[in-house]
């Protein structure tokens, strides 16, 4: 439910304004302005969405990623279809109302398969159920629809055609946006996002990222920095900067308004307090691991993640104790989309 329907409608943002934030020495004022703009809109509340890797297979070969179909060092691994059931019940007793199933493109785990494990999961546990599994056909995307999965998550990782088409050999923006645009008319919430950092992305690209986010109109938006992993074309590339991350994701909030903006992962894997500094920065949502342990470490998309030798209840004592520590609550609804105003 929206708070503050005031708060909701803001100033536009041109191209120029959002390039001189991001290139503004001091963020302390978007900063500012960001968390009172997560308050009034989302209120104190913070939502847990359980992040369920359930397969490190990957078709593509996406220049940035570790589970990239060249990286042949590391060790692949699919989750059966009762595992992940499994951990969709064990997120559900942690108290979190949304799954999330991420995976690489993965042709060996069939859309018939995780139909049936999306059917399965709603059946047994009735969970919100995310997936990001992924570019597929709009027959299968209308196909896992029909099942009963609710949201989507697919980044459109840059709006820089030239660098989109450079680090995803094969791909194309315009599908990836298609993609999308499909999604929304199926009546997914759809989620999108990009990197920040990439090798050769510059300060406007990062603009247009972010206009294109307002464009699109999304439920969710996941921001992250790029981390270099040495298994793939990118590994001396630098990696993405926190700072501008962070200001970032605050101007995703000004810019975005009333969208559920996760304190990601990778953010909590670049500095011990990204995670948090992003909360107080306009995130409201955080996507503890649910993932069993013992697959946790081969799902490198990136070197040193976070939490790859915890287990899910550790996880979900951690981010609990994070979400108090700021003063924030834990969210009791299942987080639907701010748009949609949906909640339950
Ligand atoms: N295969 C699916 C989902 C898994 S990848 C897809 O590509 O949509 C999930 C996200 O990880 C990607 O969208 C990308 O933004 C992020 N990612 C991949 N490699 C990364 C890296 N080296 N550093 C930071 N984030 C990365
Ligand atoms: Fe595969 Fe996604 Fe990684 Fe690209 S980003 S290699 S599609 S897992």
């Amino acid at each position: 439910m929206l708070k503050n329907q005031h708060a909701v409608k803001g100033m536009r943002w041109s191209k120029q304004e959002l390039v001189e934030a991001l290139a503004a020495e001091n963020g302390r004022d978007i900063f500012k302005k960001a968390d009172l703009l997560r308050e009034a809109v989302c209120g104190d509340e913070v939502h847990r969405r359980g992040l369920i890797e359930f397969s490190n297979y990957c078709a593509r070969n996406c220049h940035y990623c570790g589970l990239r179909r060249d990286n042949s060092k590391l060790t692949r691994y699919r989750m059966s279809e009762d595992e992940i059931v499994e951990s969709a019940q064990n997120a559900k007793k942690l108290g979190y109302r949304t799954v999330v199933l991420q995976s690489g493109e993965d042709g060996g785990f069939t859309t018939d398969a995780l139909c049936r494990t999306v059917e399965k999961i709603k059946q047994k546990t009735n969970l919100a159920i995310t997936l990001s599994v992924g570019e597929k056909t709009k027959n299968e995307f209308r196909r896992l629809k029909s099942t009963g999965s609710d949201r989507y998550l697919m980044r459109f990782e840059t709006s820089n055609r030239g660098l989109y088409e450079r680090l995803r050999p094969g791909a194309s923006l315009d599908t990836r946006l298609e993609n999308l645009k499909v999604l929304r008319e199926l009546g997914y919430q759809v989620g999108s996002g990009c990197m920040i950092g990439l090798p050769g992305q510059t300060l406007e690209d990062l603009a247009d990222d972010l206009l294109l986010m307002e464009k699109m109109d999304l439920d969710m938006v996941g921001v992250g920095p790029f981390i270099p992993h040495p298994e793939t074309p990118l590994k001396n590339s630098p990696r993405g900067d926190l700072k501008l991350t962070l200001k970032f994701v605050a101007l995703v909030r000004l810019v975005t308004r009333n969208t559920h903006i996760p304190a990601t992962t990778a953010l909590g894997s670049i500095h011990p307090f990204g995670r948090q500094m992003a909360l107080e920065r306009g995130a409201n949502v955080l996507m503890p691991n649910v993932t069993p342990e013992k697959y946790r470490k081969f799902y490198e998309i990136y070197p040193n993640k976070i939490c790859i030798t915890e287990k899910p209840s550790d996880c979900a004592g951690c981010v609990g104790s994070m979400i108090h520590s700021l003063g924030r609550k834990i969210a009791k609804g299942y987080g639907h989309s701010l748009k949609q105003r949906r909640e339950a």
